[in-house]
């Protein structure tokens, strides 16, 4: 069954759809899910809603949590993927199976307080299209908090429109901007970014952070500096623009220094000292020369990526108490 026959059949096998559909994407994290099902059933309990569980191709005991789950609550829809396809896929494939009319995710480590869903819902059923979050006093190493900061300014930056944590998951959408992600996603999607894209009325408020409740954060510096090149160059030319720029710079600024060291010869005779200056120069000349050449190899693996077509997750199941289904492929 291909991914969007399996998003129909879990919609349409709906005796009455929830009206919201909390989406978690969760791997390894077997110590956390008992505490995170609870929290969301205890601050959920006067919705409607369904918890669709995502299970990223986790090693540990949390597929086993997760079948249990959707066993002993109705609310619980279980997706397993087929492998780790990273935490944005997860949140994707969950989108594509949700049937609520607003959708909310979060983190399954706890760091984001379940008890700041309902002023979530409020402002989505206030007509805000995308609600984002801002962390108060966030709860990360100190570098992770740098590399977000940055990340947060080039991508205010380059899509002109600004949100002052694209870091945080903890995140409200209208059922029509989820379904546009799920349609819109590339290789390399990033939600909250391409949430901002659609929305129309998008808001952002404060909430919580705490400390990962148990086992580790999913992101090495290297998943990091991933996520952050997706980030900022699936949005915008302006990185390449601004390497472009910097060449041109240097070459004005080199060529002034040609013609200052030419005058010079003339005047004063030949210099024999300037070994050093011509090897700071020249190390100047290659960092620019190896960043542009890594930048624009970053924008032709993405077009490598999307041209593959690839699909972004693969759903090899969905177990809840009312759908049984297997097999999907995410978009195409
Ligand atoms: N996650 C996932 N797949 C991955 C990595 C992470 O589904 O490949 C989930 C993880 O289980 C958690 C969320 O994404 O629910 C955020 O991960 P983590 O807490 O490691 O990120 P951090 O809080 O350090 O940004
Ligand atoms: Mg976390």
């Amino acid at each position: 069954m291909s991914d969007k026959a399996v998003a129909e059949s879990v919609r349409s096998d709906s005796t009455s759809s929830p009206e919201v559909s909390i989406v978690v994407p969760v791997f390894n994290e077997e110590a956390t899910l008992r505490h995170l099902a609870s929290e969301l059933f205890r601050v959920l309990a006067d919705e409607s809603f369904e918890l669709i569980l995502v299970n990223d191709g986790s090693k540990d005991r949390t597929g086993d949590i997760l079948v249990e789950l959707a066993q002993t609550h109705p609310e619980v829809v279980v997706v397993e993927l087929a492998r780790n396809f990273g935490q944005h896929p997860a949140v994707l494939a969950g989108f594509s199976v949700m049937r609520g009319k607003y959708v909310v995710t979060l983190d399954a480590d706890l760091q984001n307080p379940p008890e700041e869903i309902p002023r979530l819902l409020e402002q989505l059923r206030g007509g805000h299209d995308v609600v984002g979050s801002v962390r108060e006093n966030r709860q990360d190493p100190w570098m992770r908090k740098q590399v977000s900061s940055l990340v947060n300014t080039v991508t205010t930056a380059s899509m002109g429109v600004g949100m002052r944590d694209y870091g945080c998951m903890l995140r409200g959408y209208s059922r029509e901007v989820a379904e546009e992600i799920v349609e819109l996603a590339e290789q390399a999607a990033f939600i909250p970014a391409l949430a901002m894209m659609l929305a129309s009325n998008p808001v952002e408020i404060e909430v919580r952070h705490y400390e990962r409740e148990s086992g580790e954060s999913k992101y090495s510096p290297l998943r990091l500096m991933r996520l952050g090149f997706d980030l900022i160059t699936g949005f915008s030319l302006l990185p390449i623009q601004m390497v472009s720029l910097a060449g041109l710079l240097i070459a004005i600024a080199g060529g002034a220094l040609s013609a200052l060291l030419f005058a010079r010869r003339i005047i004063l005779g030949p210099e024999s000292e300037g070994l050093f200056t011509l090897f700071a120069i020249l190390f100047a000349f290659m960092g620019v020369l190896l960043l542009s050449v890594g930048l624009v190899g970053e924008y032709v693996g993405r077009i490598y990526a999307e041209v593959r077509r690839r699909p972004i997750y693969r759903i090899r199941e969905v177990i809840s108490q009312s759908v049984e289904s297997d097999d999907g492929d995410g978009p195409p």
